[in-house]
């Protein structure tokens, strides 16, 4: 394998199952080395080796929550320490550097615990720094020119809200200094500091945050996204076994797609990527010749043409009807000032002439809330009927080529019909890239594979 695109620039993630063990380690110096373009390097901690594993991540918050309830947490940190030193061992890596780590975390679980979620983050945010640590000595032992960079000192600034920061503007300026670097460089994931000087961790799964965040600020040409998996499948390969690969997808659809259900990305992980038109590319670590997916700002598509059918459960709906309703100046804005006064986001709301649905997610809609909810609408909008619906899926078919295409919604409601799937409800989203379908949860599956077979 090598391909070399001089020239150009890449920033490339590596997610933990791709630094779980030495092997996998292996495979990313070999990833690196064939491009001279991979020149930002940016790690998760070293995830699960086999199905029964636990995570870094996970033992570094079991380190937490132990010194948290009194304990010294020795235990918990020595399996911390024990994953970096097999692999260190394994790359034939200076000794020196696992007691650096060793004596570090230390450092770490020493410190003040009367923060509970500022100490909790210091803890989680060092199985990212710890691998970038060892993977850039792993590069430089393989001949690999690389230099470790601390996301805090190069001016990632994120805010205090700990477990789940967000990137403050500032962090772009800061961060494209990075780009006249002549070393690889290895950048960790998942953590950035905070104007207060702490250290505050992304929701989980954020190294991919980091990776967009610097992607950005660099201009990179590309954002090559390293995972377990050839490419993002046409539907959930568990539901639909061979599912075709989706070789190029736009982030409009990528974006659809993921809102039901489909596992690509965490939507708000790529946002910073997503603003500056950078292609992402979607590759497997263990399987690197293998194209994998680009995610695009533009495509070329046919007309007619399905990119993706994905369905996700967990959805409810209030119907509400009312005679002459279309003639009631003010009923939707008052209806969906209730949600808001409930602090209720709503996710779609169809509307007929004499009646209007909003669907919401079942885990924000609670029965006590609905309770209070039913009862602010019958008294303030004196509906003739309110009833509320729940166990809802919401399957989406998504592509750029369904934008003026005649005959989707009718192959699509033809495929349900003759699979038995009742549809509860029919949008097709003002995007015009999709349609969705709300069908009960226990026809999920049943419609996917329906409208897979139409589609496919
Ligand atoms: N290691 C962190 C997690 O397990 C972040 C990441 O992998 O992106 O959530």
């Amino acid at each position: 394998m090598t391909e070399k695109h001089v020239g150009s620039l890449k920033v490339v993630k590596f997610g933990g199952t791709s630094l779980a063990d030495a092997g996998q380690v292996e495979k990313v110096v070999n990833i690196v080395r064939s491009d001279v373009s991979r020149r930002f390097v940016v790690v998760s901690a070293p995830g699960k080796r086999h199905s029964g594993d636990i995570k870094v991540t996970d033992l570094l918050i079991a380190c937490a929550e132990a010194r948290c309830a009194g304990r010294n947490a020795r235990e918990e940190a020595a399996a911390v320490v024990e994953r970096y030193a097999s692999i260190q061992r394994a790359m034939g890596v200076e000794e020196k550097l696992v007691q650096e780590i060793a004596e570090d975390l230390r450092r770490r679980l020493a410190s003040d615990t009367s923060d509970k979620k500022a100490f909790m983050d210091l803890i989680k945010a060092a199985g990212e720094d710890y691998c970038a640590r060892l993977v850039a000595a792993v590069f430089l032992k393989n001949g690999v020119r690389a230099r470790y960079v601390n996301p805090v000192e190069a001016g990632l600034l994120v805010s205090d809200e700990y477990g789940n920061a967000v990137v403050l503007k500032e962090s772009y300026a800061r961060l494209a200094k990075l780009r006249n670097e002549t070393n690889v460089v290895v950048f960790p994931g998942f953590f950035g500091g905070t104007p207060s000087g702490g250290i505050a961790t992304f929701p989980r799964g954020g190294s991919d945050i980091s990776g967009a965040v610097l992607a950005a600020a660099v201009r990179a040409d590309v954002y090559e996204n390293f995972t377990d998996v050839d490419s993002v499948f046409a539907a959930d390969p568990r539901i639909v076994p061979n599912a075709r690969p989706v070789s190029i997808m736009t982030y409009r659809e990528m974006r659809e797609l993921s809102y039901a259900g489909f596992a690509v990305f965490h939507d708000e992980a790529i946002e910073p990527v997503v603003r500056a038109g950078i292609p992402i590319n979607i590759r497997n670590t263990n399987k690197p010749d293998a194209p994998g997916t680009m995610i695009t700002p533009h495509r070329d598509h046919v007309s007619g043409a399905v990119v993706g059918i994905a369905g996700a459960e967990g959805f409810c709906t209030i119907f509400i009807e009312k005679y002459l309703m279309n003639r009631e100046i003010g009923f939707g804005r008052r209806l969906l000032q209730i949600l808001e006064e409930e602090r209720i986001s709503y996710e779609h709301a169809p509307s007929g002439i004499d009646n209007m649905s909003v669907i919401l997610r079942e885990n924000a809609f609670a029965e006590e809330v609905e309770c209070r909810v039913l009862e602010r609408i019958r008294d303030e909008l004196s509906p003739d009927d309110v009833s509320v619906e729940r166990g809802l899926a919401l399957i989406m078919i998504v592509g750029e080529g369904m934008h003026y295409c005649v005959g989707m919604a009718s192959r699509a409601t033809g495929a349900l019909a003759k699979a038995g799937v009742n549809i509860e409800m029919m949008n097709q989203g003002s995007s015009e890239i999709s349609m969705m379908f709300g069908v009960k949860a226990t026809d999920r599956v049943k419609a996917i594979r329906a409208l897979y077979d139409a589609f496919f």
